[in-house]
């Protein structure tokens, strides 16, 4: 996929979203929750090292779930949880990249497959970066946050 490409799917799923004059997380959570028709909920997992995986999405039992390693910066947190969210708009499911998790507390069945930060060269991976930091922009812009403190946009714009 190229650039363009990758940048008009962005755009598009950015143009259907209704967020209103302040966008934060539990506003774009309930548009999702809205179109998806399923509820989410955010947690954080002790166990997942932030150092390799900072978070993931899994669907499990009807409900979406957006869980994030422990992070010191609410900058980071929310950012990790967007990045998530952005899978979720953009309609993303498991794919070859994904992660395959074994033994998750309090979610019996065996392994689950989920959505991680696994590589950026992956194409929706790609998309998805772009849009959580368009997001991103918009949400620290309505909380009159710094909107790029640590220059990801650098990186991936
Ligand atoms: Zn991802």
């Amino acid at each position: 996929m190229t650039k363009r490409k990758t940048r008009n799917i962005v755009q598009r799923a950015l143009s259907q979203l209704e967020l209103g004059d302040h966008p934060g997380l539990s506003s774009i959570q309930s548009w999702i929750e809205a179109k998806n028709g399923r509820p989410i909920v955010i947690g954080e997992l002790s166990t997942l090292r932030g150092n390799d995986i900072c978070g993931f999405w899994f669907l499990h039992d009807g409900v979406d779930y957006v869980l994030h390693a422990p992070l010191n910066s609410s900058w980071h947190r929310q950012y990790v949880i967007l990045h998530e969210f952005a899978h979720l708009i953009l309609g993303h499911r498991c794919t070859p990249t994904s992660q395959l998790m074994v033994d998750l507390p309090g979610f019996p069945g065996g392994p689950i497959q989920v959505l991680g930060r696994t590589s950026f060269e992956d194409e929706d991976e790609a998309a998805t970066e772009l849009l959580a930091g368009l997001l991103m922009e918009r949400v620290s812009r309505s909380q009159d946050l710094p909107a790029d403190p640590a220059g990801f946009s650098k990186v991936f714009g």
